[in-house]
């Protein structure tokens, strides 16, 4: 039975397989290592101190189904958080459970049904204007509802007139982001919510772009009923490759029954868990939500207290506006007012050369950037949606304009090296579509030469 041979046996040593991942993870791109403009997402730094207090074993090692008796620090945590929350948007109560800003619309959406339905009609139809991302009309498709999509206007803003012409009584809600996803605030919000009101209709607001506006200016108070808000991307929990997040949704005070269960309620200074909720829309996630993540957003906040919170959010403002004036001249700025977290550029003036924004975008790459968001918000035909977001310093967005500026000087000048970059990544231009849909995941030695 002895074999000189083991079949498969691997032929490298520790470090070599070692060295080759080391290796592979550095090709990884991540905020810690370079810039990550990708609008609309909010790569912001994630600072450490999140994952020190998220790693102490009082919250790491706790076992979702302990009694309540034994977790009144987590409790308290998730108690804490949902009152920062609700302060920080001000709406009246808060629920942590969904995983995700869209698990957040789709709840939110079934607390605005279940209230519907209690009231007597639950409605047949959702407006959504045509900035929105596309999660807002798939989350309207899901929990049953027709989207009726409304135009914005030639500045990237809702207009009360355009919602009036389609609100009726079977309008349940109306779907607004703000600032929306043109990076431009939506100030007719106050006029927009009153004729959805009039009629009896919910407005939702899409809360993913609350970095803008922390500590200056409230949803709340613009006459939203239900938002999501997005943890993973305001509030400092690392994201990419698809998770874990977290999206609370918050509530004015008339909905709080129908929030998620369990409810964290506090009596007599002990807190509890609340299951006996008979109107609620019942469970959306498992156990808490991802508290990990809750954990990490709680410790961002208490770190920068209120007044940081604020200058995070003036400090992405400044960083978006100061990339907007450095770019307008190089690049076609289809909505010229000043933007608030993000600015939304467009390929109009390298288009005559045949350079789109697709070969800017891996020209980018070239440059040793991450490149920004592409072809979405879709009103933007050709959008490239630039998110600095508050912690990269004036070097790093000088050295991004500068780039960005010669790309547009190689657009005029030699655009084919544009339209064949990238030139200097491991792998070149690839066939995204195919590489989707038919990953190789395995390396195969045999097929080496074909491949
Ligand atoms: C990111 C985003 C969403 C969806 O959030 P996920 O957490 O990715 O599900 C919805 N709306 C807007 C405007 C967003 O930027």
């Amino acid at each position: 039975m002895l074999r000189d041979d083991i079949p498969g046996f691997p032929e490298l040593g520790e470090l070599e397989v070692l060295r080759h991942f080391t290796r592979l993870s550095h090709l990884n791109y991540a905020i810690e290592s370079q810039f990550y403009p990708l609008g609309s997402c909010t790569m912001k730094y994630n600072p450490k101190i999140n994952e020190v207090v998220a790693r102490l074993p009082g919250f790491s090692l706790l076992h979702p189904l302990a009694p309540a008796e034994l977790i009144q620090g987590a409790l308290e945590l998730l108690h804490g958080l949902e009152a920062m929350l609700a302060e920080i948007s001000g709406m009246d109560r808060v629920t942590l459970q969904p995983a995700a800003g869209a698990q957040g619309e789709l709840t939110g959406l079934m607390v605005i049904r279940a209230c519907l339905k209690e009231r007597g009609n639950p409605r047949r139809k959702i407006i959504v204007p045509d900035t929105a991302h596309g999660t807002n009309p798939a989350s309207s498709t899901l929990c049953g509802y027709d989207v009726v999509q409304i135009p914005s206007n030639n500045r990237g803003m809702v207009e009360a007139g355009k919602v009036e012409e389609v609100m009726d009584e079977e309008v349940a809600a109306l779907m607004l982001t703000n600032p929306n996803t043109l990076g431009i605030f939506e100030k007719n919000i106050q006029a927009v919510a009153d004729v959805v009101h009039k009629k009896g209709g919910m407005v939702y607001l899409d809360g993913a772009n609350l970095n803008a506006l922390m500590g200056i200016a409230k949803p709340g108070d613009m006459g939203v009923d239900v938002l999501h808000i997005n943890l993973h991307k305001t509030f400092s929990t690392p994201h990419g490759g698809g998770g874990p997040g977290a999206g609370p949704v918050g509530v004015k005070g008339f909905l709080e029954d129908y929030l998620p269960v369990p409810r964290i309620a506090k009596s007599n200074g002990n807190f509890r868990l609340q299951e006996d909720l008979p109107k609620s829309v019942g469970r959306v996630r498992s156990f808490f939500g991802n508290f990990g993540i809750l954990v990490r957003a709680y410790t961002y906040i208490i770190s920068l207290g209120g007044d940081g919170l604020e200058e995070t959010s003036r400090m992405a403002l400044l960083n978006a506006n100061y990339l907007r004036k450095k770019l307008e001249g190089a690049y076609h700025l289809p909505y010229p007012e000043p933007c608030m977290h993000e600015c939304v550029f467009t390929d109009r003036l390298q288009h005559k050369e045949g350079v789109t924004t697709l070969d800017i975008a891996k020209r980018l790459l070239d440059y040793g950037f991450h490149p920004p968001t592409i072809y979405f918000p879709l009103v933007a035909s050709g959008a490239l949606m630039i998110e600095p977001t508050e912690t990269e310093s004036r070097e790093t967005l000088d050295a991004f304009a500068e780039a960005m500026g010669a790309i547009a000087r190689e657009a005029k000048e030699n655009p084919a090296l544009v339209k064949s970059a990238p030139h200097t990544t491991p792998v070149g231009r690839l066939d995204e579509a195919r590489a989707a849909r038919k990953p190789v995941l395995r390396w195969e030695p045999t097929k080496k030469a074909e491949s």
